[in-house]
């Protein structure tokens, strides 16, 4: 089974007794990519931002519209954010629909969130892929 990277899940805070490791779940990961976008540490082409999110341009985009909504708090998944404070996933939604329209998708576009690395996720924060702009089939590649 792959494993997810560290920032994954939560800062390690060491090693307790016993040999178990100390993990607090929803610390902020210095090493995620997404939080250092968030922190405005490295740089995005940001197109929307409101006070649970924040939607930039995908680096490799896949469709002529190809952006990412994240949201500022840092959890590793849709279902983990979703348990954490479920008005961040209405959030993504709503900003996503929003972006959408911004950028002219005529309600033509997909959204999805990619969880596990064996579904293709390679970022461990959070994030709702938008696409549209051309023809998308169906089953995905
Ligand atoms: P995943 O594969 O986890 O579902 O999606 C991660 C996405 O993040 C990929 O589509 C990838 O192109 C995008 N990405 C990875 N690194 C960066 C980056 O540094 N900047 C931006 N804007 N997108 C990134
Ligand atoms: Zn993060």
């Amino acid at each position: 089974m792959p494993q997810a990277p560290s920032c994954a899940t939560s800062r390690d805070h060491g090693t307790a007794p016993g040999g178990v490791r100390r993990l607090i779940l929803g610390d902020v990961p210095d090493d995620c990519l997404f939080c250092r976008i968030v922190s405005g540490d490295l740089p995005a082409t940001v197109i929307w931002e409101d006070d649970h999110t924040i939607v930039f341009r995908d680096i490799e985009p896949q469709a002529p519209t190809h952006v990412l909504v994240i949201p500022r708090e840092h959890q590793p998944n849709a279902a983990a954010s979703t348990q954490a404070n479920p008005a961040v996933t209405s959030a993504l939604v709503a900003a996503a629909a929003a972006v959408a329209e911004q950028e002219g998708l005529d309600g033509n576009y997909r959204m999805v969130f990619n969880t596990g690395s064996g579904a293709g996720q390679s970022v461990f924060h959070t994030h709702l892929h938008v696409l549209g702009g051309r023809d998308l089939t169906w089953p995905p590649g």
